[in-house]
Parts: C-alpha cells; structure tokens; sequence
C-alpha cells in the first residue's frame, strides 16, 4: 500500500485530503507544522508527499529544497498562489507536480496516482544494469564475477537496487524483512549492510554502491560503468 505523508495546517482540508486517500487505498499521515516535517521523514519512509506552501514553521518552499538534499521521494505542492507555480516547478526546487487550492478531491488523488505511475516504470527499471541480480540463487554478479548473498542480504539489496537513489530507513527496511517473518533490530539491518557492502566490494572495488545517509537510512547507487 502506498504512503501518503499530508502536510497541511487547515485541520478540516488535511482531514478531507486523507479521507479521499484512504478510500482512494493509501494508508496516510498527517503533519500540521513545518518543522515537525524533515525529523518525521528521517524517522519514516513514504511514497509521495501532499506538501502546502504556507505553513507554520517552515513554509513549503524552504521544506522542499530541504527534503531534497536527503530524498527523492516524490513531492506534490498544494498552494493557493498561482503565480507560484512557474517557480514550484523550478528545478532549483525539485518538486515534481503542483495542485492549486482550491481543488477537487477528485482531482487531488487522480494527481497523487498520476506522480506514482510516473515513477513507477523509472524506479523499476535500474538506472544501470552493470551489477545483476538473481532471485534463484541469491548470487549477484558483474561481468564474470559473482558471490552469494544471504537470503537477507538479497533482499537487503535487491529492495534497495530497484530505486536507485532513493533513501529508506532501516525501519522501512526492516518492514521489509519483518515480511519475510524475520525479527530483526536496527543493529542487524546496520551488520546485514556491512556484509553486503564487503560482499560488493569484492565485485567492484572502490566503488561504493550503498551509502549512509545520516540520520535517515541507506541508499543504493549504480555502478559507474568507466570504472574498473
Ligand atoms: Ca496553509
């Protein structure tokens, strides 16, 4: 199920936005105050975001340029002004689509569902297809190289490999192992990436194709091709 994170300060909107969300089949979060947003989205990990421009706290703008120096997650912001829009969309700023208030809840979720499948296709498909991954036998390989992987760390990397670039917390990574009836802690996901990261290495040396990002989770980067 897709996670919406809602940040609005009107109290009746953001209810209406994630009534329409969740009969729409999102699961939804909301948040009310611009400075609660960036330690909310390092704790939690969600698909989209519904982002107001006026806010208590922080204002929309000055959020979304801060939610990008750490994700890729996709941005939608929700503004009354629409002489705005042109500098919304700016690339400095890194939002993906906009919704001018006021707007039809209908509108809204068929937006939201429009960003989704526009990521979908590219966050399937690896940016770089230089490392492979095979679900049989848990064995990763570049070229003729290969090792094996744990069944955790597979799915440690396979997860991660599907969205280049994107940043997930070890609490969504470790959703993701929960799934597969494992119990695992903070500390296990930080000792399952350590071995995967040896294990990497030893395919692509001194590349580093999983990073820490601080205080928010990990991240997996394609290979660089020119290197060897
Ligand atoms: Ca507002």
């Amino acid at each position: 199920m897709n996670r919406i994170l809602i940040v609005e300060d009107e109290e009746k909107l953001a209810r209406l936005e994630a009534d329409y969300l969740h009969n729409a089949g999102f699961e939804t979060f909301c948040l009310a105050d611009g400075l609660a947003v960036v330690p909310w989205l390092k704790e939690n990990s969600v698909d989209l975001i519904l982002l107001d421009l006026m806010l208590p706290g922080r204002d929309g703008l000055d959020l979304c340029r801060d939610i990008r120096r750490f994700s890729t997650v996709p941005i939608i912001m929700v503004t009354a002004r629409i002489e705005e829009v042109d500098r919304l969309l700016g690339l400095e700023l890194g939002a993906d689509d906009y919704i001018c208030k006021p707007f039809s809840p209908r509108e809204m979720t068929a937006r939201v569902k429009a960003v989704l499948r526009r990521m979908q296709p590219l966050a399937m498909e690896p940016v770089s297809n230089l490392l492979k991954l095979d679900p049989q036998s848990f064995r990763v390989s570049v070229g003729k190289l290969e090792t094996e992987l744990t069944a955790v760390e597979f799915q440690l990397l396979q997860t991660m490999y599907q969205q280049p670039g994107r940043i997930f917390s070890r609490a969504r990574l470790m959703d993701l192992m929960y799934q597969d009836q494992r119990i695992v802690s903070d500390r296990t996901i930080d000792s399952h990436i350590k071995k995967l990261r040896k294990k990497l290495a030893d395919l692509l040396p001194g590349q580093e194709l999983i990073h820490s990002v601080y205080g928010a989770g990990y991240r997996y980067e394609a290979p660089n091709r020119n290197s060897d």
